[in-house]
């Protein structure tokens, strides 16, 4: 069984707007600009804010795009997959 990491939303009612993630992103695509993002922040009533991931964002290094978010909305979480035994 290998180990897979995978980016997750845990506390999107933490989530500032700072937008941190998406420029993380973007660097890691070397995308000038916020547009066609892989994250989407999404203003909501009030000053809350919705997170939206495209799956493809789990090909980048997630664990980097986690570690910038200061409010710790966006998580790693590592969970087991069973391999292609080629069967
Ligand atoms: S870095 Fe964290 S707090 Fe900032 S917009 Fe992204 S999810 Fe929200």
């Amino acid at each position: 069984m290998a180990k897979v990491k995978r980016l997750k939303i845990t506390h999107q009612p933490k989530c500032t707007g700072c937008e941190l993630c998406v420029m993380e992103t973007q660097r890691q695509l070397k995308k000038v600009g916020l547009n066609d993002s892989l994250i989407r922040i999404l203003k909501k009533k009030g000053s809350t804010f919705q997170v939206e991931l495209d799956p493809q964002i789990q090909n980048l290094n997630i664990q980097a795009i986690s570690d910038i978010c200061p409010t710790k909305v966006l998580k790693t979480t590592e969970k087991e997959e069973f391999e292609d035994e080629g069967f």
